[in-house]
């Protein structure tokens, strides 16, 4: 049985005492970490005070250790919480808008709303839907969201007490982890019907850990919360193990591409799979912090392969682009690295991160181009070197690169100073600096199978060597010298100042790739843990 466990984070008491936001951190922290110790993950649903006060990248970091970070709201509001969340570089697309709050007449509206913020699933309720195991979640709204039900009413199974004076409302500390585990046994006691794949979810709030007025958690080793994640995250079977069949995850994946297509399964259902995936050891399915912007009828997949851990935040706004960049046929895969940090270029993390999400890329079936900038230029090189060498024929559907401003060399990388990063590297010794110039990695890739054509953007000033722009110029002539076609778009002035140029040039080189590839016919779709199976018929 799938399962996944909720906390929103309702602002009981930083709504009274804005103060308390160091003690409602320490309180997630250690939920999450009680979670962790239990080898499971949680969905964090946010409102807006939490968030807005959140300058320390604490919500960032629970999404790095693998919690699901979405927004929350009753009702009204969600705008403000899923801006807030905005400001903390984190990117809802799973949010809990408050169903129960606006009632039936309000649905649609909020639904509608949630939407328009970038929702691609909702892990919400109308107070009707009362756990008849309706539907064997998830279901797809006429909108297109993804609903994934909590589908428990915690009152009438015994999981929280009504505070007293007919309040609609849990009592404070009321959370019954035992009576949770009965409902979770409950539901993996029905029948599954065929094709589908079982669920339970159930929610929580920080004041269910509490007594009122407190952030301190009643049993502060959470043991309940251990014991119930512990019991009730999924664990493979020795076949699943053993890789000859798919588990429930597997089951979940089909039911949802059944339903209306993988490339819709929200962001709670992707970390689920994610983390059995990851428990059968296929790591490459464990994708780094991202985000795919979805074009309505996609040809091509763009991959943008950051410097720094900008990814998610600094998005396509480079080069002066908003998120679809203008190209209503191609998704856009963002992330952020796992390790922070400025050390890009040559950093085996970083490269293991840019495979990951290349491979996730290819798995959907479409060619990629990959959109490096500045020192991630580096990453996307190794990333694809390293494809052709696991699985040469997938590497062919890489069409292209556009390198924007990447150095290319040592001298375009080591800054000057003696604190600057690499000030130790000696710039005589080849050996310290293999594999992080371009211009050394461009012969391998002129070796793949089908080698990718070689963009260069540059603008003039440069983001880091302003006026001299020789890096470029020694760039493309290592990448000619290798025999890769190649191309260079410069402008006179800051690249974010041209966004209309690279709309322009960004669609030439899409053009080229989704028509290249539909004429070379029948391609292998690969699994995302790098299985490959034939191309299904046509
Ligand atoms: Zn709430």
């Amino acid at each position: 049985m799938n399962t996944w466990l909720e906390l929103h984070v309702d602002d009981e008491v930083l709504t009274r005492d804005p103060g308390a936001w160091p003690e409602a951190a320490a309180l997630l922290d250690g939920v999450a970490t009680a979670a962790e110790s239990a080898g499971g993950r949680l969905s964090f649903r946010i409102r807006t005070k939490f968030a807005a006060a959140d300058r320390f990248g604490f919500l960032l970091s629970l999404q790095r250790r693998g919690h699901e970070v979405g927004a929350h709201a009753h009702g009204r509001d969600l705008a403000s919480a899923v801006a807030a969340l905005r400001a903390t570089g984190i990117l809802p697309t799973v949010m809990a808008p408050g169903l129960v709050q606006v009632g039936a007449a309000g649905e649609t509206k909020l639904l509608d709303l949630a939407r328009s913020l970038g929702a691609l699933g909702i892990t919400d309720r109308l107070e009707a839907r009362r756990w008849t195991y309706q539907g064997w979640l998830p279901r797809r709204h006429p909108n297109g969201l993804w609903m994934l039900d909590v589908s428990v009413s915690p009152f009438d199974w015994g999981v929280l007490r009504r505070a007293g004076g007919g309040a609609p409302r849990a009592a404070f500390g009321s959370l019954d982890w035992a009576a949770l585990d009965r409902c979770a046994s409950v539901q993996a006691s029905q029948a599954v019907p065929a094709g589908w794949a079982p669920f339970f979810g159930a929610t929580f709030h920080e004041h269910d850990l509490c007594a009122e007025r407190q952030l301190t958690p009643a049993d502060p080793t959470f043991d309940g919360l251990r014991r119930w994640v512990e019991r009730w995250t999924p664990r493979p079977s020795a076949e699943a193990a053993a890789g000859r069949t798919l588990d429930g995850a597997g089951q979940v994946e089909r039911t949802a591409a059944w339903a209306g297509g993988r490339n819709a399964l929200p962001l709670a259902l992707r970390s689920r799979i994610s983390r059995v995936r990851a428990r059968n050891e296929i790591p490459s399915n464990d994708l780094p912090p991202h985000r795919v912007v979805r074009a309505p009828r996609p040809r091509v997949s763009i991959v943008a392969v950051h410097a720094g851990d900008g990814g998610l935040v600094e998005r396509l706004r480079f080069l002066g682009l908003a998120d679809n960049a203008g190209a209503p046929d191609a998704n856009l895969w963002l992330y952020a690295r796992r390790e922070a940090g400025w050390a890009a270029p040559g950093n085996p993390s970083h490269v293991a991160d840019a495979r990951q999400v290349l491979d996730a890329a290819l798995g959907e079936g479409l060619p990629v181009v990959l959109l490096s900038w500045s020192g991630g230029g580096v990453s996307a090189a190794r990333a694809l070197i390293d494809l052709g060498r696991d699985a040469p024929a997938l590497s062919a559907r890489v069409c292209a690169w556009i390198d924007v401003e990447g150095p290319c060399d040592r001298h375009s990388l080591q800054k000057p100073g003696a604190e600057a990063e690499w000030a130790a590297l000696s710039p005589h010794d080849d050996t310290v600096w293999r594999g992080r110039e371009l211009v050394s990695l461009f012969p391998a890739l002129a070796r793949l199978p089908s080698p990718p054509a070689y963009h260069r953007w540059q603008g003039s000033p440069d983001h880091v060597h302003q006026g001299c722009v020789l890096h470029a110029e020694r760039a493309l002539a290592a990448a000619r010298s290798a025999g890769l076609r190649t191309t260079l778009t410069q402008v006179a002035g800051p690249l974010r100042e041209h966004g209309s140029v690279w709309r322009h040039a960004l669609s030439d080189v899409l053009n080229v790739a989704a028509v290249a590839t539909s004429s070379a016919g029948s391609l292998p779709v690969v699994e995302p843990g790098g299985a490959r199976r034939p191309a299904p018929a046509r």
